[in-house]
């Protein structure tokens, strides 16, 4: 631990403690635990449900008392949405040598194989959903199966009916997650993950196994770690557990959110 973070953790620590006794034993005994604040910049196609959706896990979860990971997101989005390259090279461009996550749906689907190549060759980590982010919320509902082709009517259908809160979900452009709708989420994470993991499981593909998923975190190939060798974008694409020779474009439907959250420390609420 640098000197910097050691004067920050104890400025922390006196803003919330009185007496410098109390302060020295809560600092011997809590330092060994301290974790420091992870930061992720995380790109975004669309300009309101993802971002709300990010909003909602950094209030829920980021302070790390549930988690013992404190963590904060920077969402990386535009008005009018970005293009799944788009959101790769924005995402960087802000990010530095941060962390750097991209989050794209099957929506511009010509575009996918060039966003996983690019996310691959300096290791932002990607989530594809397949047909769209909004199956991601409806797996917190209820287990769903069956190829959309596409296609995000089945899937926000199911949403609308799945709690009041969402009924008029993406009606008069309203894709917010806000108020009600985040708290229809709460305390349904747990069956979400294993809902989109089981989508691994049940791929078409047949040799697609959640159990091969990687979780340990990459270095970014930046400017502070020039010597970390680029993935291929099959082994990159490869690290939710679907099979190397299973193209993203097929994984038809599934939603690799849940990586992000398992990342973060968040597997219940
Ligand atoms: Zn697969």
């Amino acid at each position: 631990m640098g000197d910097h973070e050691s004067e920050a953790v104890s400025k922390k620590q006196k803003r919330r403690r009185g007496s410098s006794d109390e302060e020295r034993s809560l600092t011997l005994v809590r330092r060994p635990e301290h974790k420091q604040e992870r930061v992720l910049y995380v790109g975004c196609e669309g300009e309101s449900t993802e971002p709300d959706y990010l909003d909602y896990l950094v209030k829920r979860f980021g302070s790390g008392e549930r988690t013992g990971q404190p963590f904060r997101i920077v969402p990386v989005c535009k008005a009018n949405g970005l293009l799944p390259e788009q959101v790769v090279e924005a995402v960087r461009q802000y990010a530095a040598k941060d962390e750097t996550w991209a989050l794209f749906d099957r929506d511009e689907h010509t575009r996918i194989p060039q966003a996983v190549d690019d996310a691959a060759a300096d290791g932002t980590e990607f989530c594809f959903s397949h047909p769209s982010f909004d199956l991601w919320l409806l797996l917190h509902f209820q287990a769903f199966g069956g190829q959309q082709s596409g296609k995000s009517t089945n899937v926000v259908d199911k949403l609308r009916k799945a709690d009041p809160a969402f009924r008029r979900f993406d009606k008069k452009n309203d894709k917010s997650v806000q108020g009600p709708r985040r708290q229809a989420l709460e305390g349904k994470t747990k069956a979400a993950i294993a809902h989109a993991k089981s989508l691994v499981s049940q791929c078409e593909h047949g040799a697609c196994k959640v159990s091969h998923y990687q979780a340990a975190p990459v270095d970014r190939i930046s400017p502070r770690n020039p010597d970390n060798l680029p993935q291929s974008p099959r082994k990159w694409a490869a690290r939710s557990g679907h099979a190397l020779d299973c193209k993203v474009l097929d994984r038809d439907p599934s939603t690799d959110v849940w990586r992000l959250l398992v990342s973060l420390g968040i597997e219940d609420d």
